[in-house]
C-alpha cells in the first residue's frame, strides 16, 4: 500500500507549484487544493467572500488569514481529502501553518520550488488562464492543445493580478511573509528543496525524487 501524502507546495508565484500540484494530483489521485483558485472563483461567482477578497488580489497583497483559514477548514472537511491532498499557494503566512496544526491537520511532505525573481517576472507575461474551467497554461512552457483557446473552447486570458508591478508586489509579499514558513517546516523536519528547472519534466523528476525519497 502506498503511503498517505499530505503535502504542502511552497514556492513564489509563478515558480510552477501549480503545475506541479496537478501532476502529482493525477499520479496519486489525491486532490489538489488552490486557495488563489478557490478565491478566484468566489470573484468570479460574485460572493460575498469573493467580493472582501477581490481588492487584495489585485493589488498583489494576501487576503486576511481568517478567510483562507476558513476556506482551508471547509475544503479539508470534504471526504475526498481523506486519503491525502496537496495544498498549492497555502499556508502563505505562519499564522496560516499554525491553523493548519491547531487543526490537527498532520502534513507529511513540504517542498519548495526555488526559482530566481528574475526568473519568474519573465515567465509571467506568458501565463492563461481559463475563465470558464480554470484551466491553467503558459504560452512557451504549456501551451494549450487548442491554441489560443482552452480545450473546453472558451477564451484564454491573462490573470489581471499577472501584470508585472503587481508580479513584482507579490514577490516582494513572498519574500516578506511566507518564506519564513521553510524554517517553520524545516524545524518540523519536513522542508525539501526543488530547484525549479528550465523545462517542466525536469522539475517534475525533482518532485518526484522528492516525494518518493
Ligand atoms: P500564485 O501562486 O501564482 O501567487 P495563487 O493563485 O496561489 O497564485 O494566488 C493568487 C492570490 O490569491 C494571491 O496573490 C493572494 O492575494 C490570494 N491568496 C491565495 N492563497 C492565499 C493564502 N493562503 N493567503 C492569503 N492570500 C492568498
Ligand atoms: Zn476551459
Amino acid at each position: 500500500m502506498a503511503r498517505i501524502i499530505k503535502l504542502i507546495l511552497l514556492g513564489a508565484p509563478g515558480a510552477g507549484k501549480g503545475t506541479q500540484a496537478e501532476i502529482i494530483s493525477e499520479k496519486y489521485a489525491i486532490p489538489a487544493i488552490s486557495t488563489g483558485a478557490i478565491i478566484r472563483e468566489a470573484i468570479q461567482n460574485g460572493t460575498e467572500m469573493g467580493l472582501s477578497a477581490k481588492s487584495y488580489i489585485e493589488s498583489g497583497a494576501l487576503v486576511p488569514d481568517e478567510v483562507v483559514i476558513g476556506i482551508i477548514k471547509d475544503r479539508l472537511a470534504q471526504s475526498d481529502c481523506e486519503n491525502g491532498f496537496i495544498l498549492d499557494g497555502f499556508p502563505r503566512t505562519v499564522p496560516q501553518a499554525a491553523a493548519l496544526d491547531k487543526m490537527g491537520v498532520e502534513i507529511t511532505d513540504v517542498i519548495s520550488i526555488e526559482v530566481p525573481d528574475e526568473r519568474i517576472l519573465k515567465r509571467m507575461g506568458g501565463r492563461r488562464v481559463c475563465k470558464k474551467c480554470g484551466a491553467t497554461f503558459h504560452t512557451e512552457y504549456k501551451p494549450s492543445p487548442n491554441g489560443d483557446k482552452c480545450p473546453c473552447g472558451a477564451e484564454l486570458t491573462i490573470r489581471s493580478d499577472d501584470d508585472p508591478a503587481v508580479v513584482a508586489q507579490r514577490l516582494e509579499t513572498y519574500h516578506e511573509m511566507t518564506e519564513p514558513l521553510k524554517d517553520f517546516y524545516a524545524q518540523k523536519g519536513l522542508l525539501k528543496i526543488v530547484e525549479g528547472q528550465e523545462e517542466l519534466e525536469d522539475t517534475t523528476a525533482l518532485t518526484q525524487k522528492a516525494l518518493e525519497g
